[in-house]
C-alpha cells in the first residue's frame, strides 16, 4: 500500500438542473474516498461561459446537501487548493498552455469559424480539424498572436501509432491516434476547454482516483498525452457504467424518457437515502448480494474493482419499490411525519398555499380536493380535455414543448417572472394569453380550474411543473426526433438560441 492519501472529486458543470448522474458519480467518489480515509472534492467546471449559471451551481450544492453527501473541499468552503471554480483559475491554465507551447506540444490556430465550417462541409461533419495551422512557423504565430489576432491553442496529437492506458474496471484500452483530433485546449475567450482544465486540476488538486462516467473514456488518450507533456503522473482511471433508460435499446439516461433532475426526485417525495441506495445499486451490491444498503455500508465495503459493468437500468418502478421499503421499514410514524413536514407539509409551504385556497373554500373540508395538485407527483390527465381551438394536436404538443423549454430557461421561478414569461410566450406563439393558460391549467392541475396559475406554479416548483408538461406531451402522443428538431429551430427563431 502506498502512503498517498486517496483524493477523489466530482466536477459538475453548472448548466441546467442538477442531474442524477452527478449524484451517482458523487456517491461512488464519496464512498470510496471515505472508506479509505481520504478526501472528496467538489470542483465546479464552469468553463463554458455562455451556459454556466450561478443558479445552477447553487442548485448543485443544495442537491448534494439534501442527499447528505458532504465534500471536504469546494467552492463554498475552500480548501488547500482553492479556488475550486474553474473560471477563477484561468491563469493556472494559461501557465500550462505556455509550457505546452514552449515544448512544441501545442500550437496556435487562427482558423476562422467560417473556414472551419467550410472545411466541415467539404470533408463531412464528423471530420476533424485539418491541421492547417499546425505547421505555421512559430515566429509567425507569435507575431500574429502579439498583434491581437483571435486564435485558439490546440494540442499536437501524434500523427501515427496508438495510445494505451488502464481503466481500473476494463483493463488496458488502446486507441489509434489517427482517430483523435488536434484538440482545442484554450478557447479564444481565454477559457480552457474541459480537457486542459480537467488534467491540470486533477493533477494540481492531488486527485489520486478519477472516478467518472463512461462517456469520458474516449477523451483519456488526449489526457494521457497532456499528463506526459506536462511531466505529471497519471491518476487511476475508473469509468463508471452509464445509467440507461429502461427502453428497448437501453439508451443513455435522458430526460425525454426519465426524470433526470435531482430536484424532481426530491419534490416527488423520494427519500435521499433511498435514491442513494438505488444509485449505488446501479453499479454495485453488498458483498452478500443485499440490495438494500446505506451510504455507510458502501463506505465500509466499496471496492472499485467490484463495480459491475453491465449497463445499469434506471428503472423508476424499482426506485419506487425501494423508496417504499425505506418508508415502511425504516421510519417510525413520528419520523415519517417529520419527513412529510420537511418535504411539503411544513408550515413554511402551507402558509403560501392558504391564501390561494381561501377564496375558494366553502368548508374547511374542501381543502383536500383544492390543494391535491400541490402534493402530488403526477395528476390525472384526460387528454381529450387538452385542446387549443383552431390548433391541431400536433401544434398543441409543440406549444407545450416550447413552454417546457421556456420554463427551463427561467432563472427565477417566481409568480411575476412566470407571468411575464408566459405572456411573452403566448405573444411569440401568436396565441391569446387565455388560449395558452387554459391547457396549462389542465396539464398542471388535471382540472379546468385551479388556484391562480402563476402563484400556484411558483409553489409547485419547476421540477414537478416540467414533469407534468412532459407527461402531457407524452399522453398526447409525444414528439418524434424530427418534430423536436423542427421545434428547436422554431424556438430559436422566436425566442433566440436555447441554452
Ligand atoms: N464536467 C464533467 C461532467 O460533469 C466532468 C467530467 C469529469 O469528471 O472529468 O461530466
Amino acid at each position: 500500500m502506498s502512503s498517498t492519501i486517496v483524493r477523489t472529486r466530482i466536477a459538475p458543470s453548472p448548466t441546467g438542473d442538477p442531474h442524477v448522474g452527478t449524484a451517482y458519480q458523487a456517491l461512488f467518489n464519496y464512498a470510496f474516498a471515505k472508506g479509505r480515509g481520504g478526501r472528496f472534492i467538489l470542483r465546479i467546471e464552469d468553463t463554458d461561459q455562455a451556459r454556466s449559471t450561478q443558479a445552477s451551481e447553487l442548485a448543485i450544492l443544495e442537491s448534494l446537501r439534501w442527499l447528505g453527501i458532504q465534500w471536504d473541499e469546494g467552492p463554498d468552503i475552500g480548501g488547500p487548493h482553492a479556488p475550486y471554480r474553474q473560471s477563477e483559475r484561468l491563469a493556472v491554465y494559461r501557465e500550462q498552455v505556455e509550457r505546452l507551447l514552449a515544448g512544441g506540444h501545442a500550437y496556435r490556430c487562427f482558423c476562422t469559424r467560417e473556414r472551419l465550417e467550410a472545411m466541415r462541409r467539404r470533408q463531412g461533419a464528423e471530420s476533424g480539424y485539418d491541421r492547417a495551422c499546425r505547421d505555421m512557423p512559430v515566429a509567425e504565430a507569435e507575431r500574429r498572436a502579439a498583434a491581437g489576432e483571435t486564435h485558439v491553442v490546440r494540442m499536437k496529437i501524434p500523427l501515427e501509432g496508438d495510445c494505451g492506458f488502464r481503466d481500473l474496471l476494463r483493463g488496458e484500452i488502446r486507441k489509434d491516434w489517427a482517430s483523435v483530433d488536434d484538440q482545442v485546449l484554450l478557447k479564444s475567450d481565454g477559457f480552457p476547454t474541459y480537457h486542459l482544465a480537467v488534467v491540470t486540476d486533477d493533477h494540481l488538486m492531488g486527485v489520486t482516483h478519477v472516478i467518472r462516467g463512461e462517456e469520458w473514456i474516449n477523451s483519456v488518450p488526449k489526457h494521457v498525452k497532456l499528463y506526459e507533456h506536462l511531466g505529471w503522473d497519471l491518476p487511476v482511471f475508473c469509468h463508471l457504467p452509464l445509467l440507461r433508460n429502461n427502453d428497448k435499446n437501453r439508451t443513455k439516461l435522458s430526460k425525454r424518457k426519465n426524470p433526470t433532475s435531482i430536484g424532481y426526485y426530491r419534490r416527488a417525495g423520494f427519500l435521499p437515502e433511498a435514491l442513494l441506495n438505488f444509485l449505488g445499486m446501479m453499479g454495485w451490491l453488498m458483498p452478500d448480494g443485499e440490495e438494500k444498503f446505506s451510504v455507510a455500508d458502501m463506505v465500509a465495503h466499496l471496492e472499485l474493482e467490484r463495480i459491475s459493468l453491465g449497463g445499469p437500468i434506471f428503472d423508476l418502478d424499482k426506485l419506487k419499490w425501494l423508496n417504499g421499503r425505506y418508508i415502511r421499514e425504516d421510519l417510525s410514524a413520528e419520523a415519517l411525519l417529520e419527513r412529510l413536514a420537511e418535504w411539503g407539509l411544513g408550515r413554511e409551504r402551507l402558509v403560501r398555499i392558504v391564501p390561494l385556497v381561501q377564496p375558494r373554500l366553502e368548508t374547511l373540508s374542501d381543502w383536500g380536493y383544492l390543494t391535491a395538485p400541490f402534493f402530488a407527483d403526477a395528476v390525472p390527465l384526460d387528454p381529450t380535455l387538452l385542446r387549443i381551438p383552431g390548433r391541431t394536436d400536433e401544434e398543441l404538443r409543440g406549444i407545450l414543448q416550447m413552454v417546457l423549454w421556456r420554463l427551463g430557461a427561467l432563472s427565477e421561478f417566481t409568480a411575476p417572472r412566470l407571468d411575464a414569461l408566459l405572456r411573452e410566450t403566448a405573444e411569440a406563439l401568436e396565441l391569446k394569453l387565455r388560449q395558452l393558460l387554459q391547457p396549462l391549467f389542465i396539464v398542471l392541475s388535471g382540472r379546468e380550474a385551479w388556484t391562480p396559475l402563476f402563484d400556484s406554479l411558483e409553489i409547485l416548483g419547476p421540477d414537478i411543473a416540467r414533469m407534468r408538461l412532459r407527461r402531457a406531451i407524452a399522453a398526447l402522443g409525444g414528439l418524434s426526433g424530427k418534430q423536436l428538431q423542427a421545434l428547436e429551430e422554431e424556438y430559436a427563431r422566436r425566442f433566440g438560441p436555447r441554452e
